[in-house]
């Protein structure tokens, strides 16, 4: 049986709550009687509670359960610009880390590049236990075909229990199309990120409502738990020379890391603007470098 949703004319007193508690605009009145326009509904149930005359009913699929169990990792996309890692992923290693402890496994780096073995040791540092790289010529600049295709290959072999990404615009990109891909939960842009220990939940904190309120989102169904998350938010990741992780480097054929687009050039813009995020001296604190630096992609 599959779900669905219906009005029970004879119960329907034409109240109109249920309108104001549907958060899509489904609900609208024909006749004295509420009506649910099926394009927009979600099948959410908020509107059932509210009726007080039990005119909607609401019958949910069980859907097939999954099993979970063999999901295991923190994993943190690291992304890398011209070879230079983006302080985002040491931010996401120094929650990672955190997030991997309460859930007892392994933090992860995942790594996509070309020359990109001298990455290892700056990874290894900021307290990555297994570093999962791939290089190749296809993968020097972020491109969204055989980025996309290879980290679904790769969460789709090792099975990682959370994926953490930067909300940045290439990972806003990538793990989008990932998560589509390999059929996950994904929540955007948070701000806060804990553990529920005792069902090994990932608890996504993210504005929500325009920012007016703080919803914590839960991926109990599916595996892995997806999030972004914002730059500059999370401490980075501190140094430990000498930690060693485990690297598992992986090949591809040229079938996985073709793509649609071909790359022409990126082109660096100069602007006369200050990224208060950005600058900081080695304590930490602001400093006035009023130039930098931003990157554009031309494609073809
Ligand atoms: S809340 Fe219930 S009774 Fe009121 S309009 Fe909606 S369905 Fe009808
Ligand atoms: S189930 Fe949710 S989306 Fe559908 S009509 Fe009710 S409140 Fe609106």
């Amino acid at each position: 049986m599959s779900s669905s949703i219906t009005i029970i004319l004879d119960k329907c007193t034409g109240c109109t709550l249920c309108i104001k508690k549907c958060p899509f605009g489904a609900i609208h009145m024909a006749s004295k009687k509420a009506v649910i326009d099926m394009a927009k509904c979600t099948l959410c149930g908020a509107c059932v509670e509210p009726c007080k005359f039990q005119a909607i009913e609401l019958n949910k699929e069980a859907g097939e359960k999954k099993d979970l169990s063999s999901y295991k990792d923190v994993w943190i996309f690291c992304e890398q610009k011209k070879g230079v890692i983006q302080s985002i992923s040491f931010e996401l290693l120094g929650e990672g880390k955190k997030l991997a402890k309460k859930l007892g496994v392994k933090l992860c780096a995942v790594i996509l590049g070309h020359d990109i073995e001298s990455k290892i040791e700056e990874l290894s540092s900021r307290g990555a236990d297994k570093i999962y790289l791939v290089d190749h010529q296809a993968l020097k600049s972020y491109q969204d075909d055989p980025y996309t295709e290879v980290l679904t290959k790769l969460a789709r072999e090792y099975k990682p229990e959370v994926i953490l990404c930067g909300a940045t615009t290439i990972g806003r990109s990538l793990v989008s199309r990932v998560a589509v891909k390999i059929d996950a939960g994904l929540t955007a842009d948070c701000t806060g990120l804990d553990i529920d220990e005792k069902e090994r939940l990932l608890l996504q904190t993210r504005p929500a409502f325009g920012g007016n309120i703080m919803a914590t989102i839960i991926t109990p169904n599916h595996r892995p738990q997806m999030a972004t998350v914002r730059h500059k938010v999370m401490k980075e990741a501190e140094i430990h020379k000498g930690h060693k992780a485990e690297v598992i480097r992986k090949t591809y054929p040229e079938s996985v890391l073709k793509t649609r687009t071909t790359l022409l050039d990126i082109v660096e813009e100069i602007e006369e603007t200050v990224n208060l995020a950005e600058l900081r001296d080695d304590k930490g604190a602001c400093k006035g470098d009023k130039r930098r630096g931003r990157g554009f992609a031309r494609y073809g």
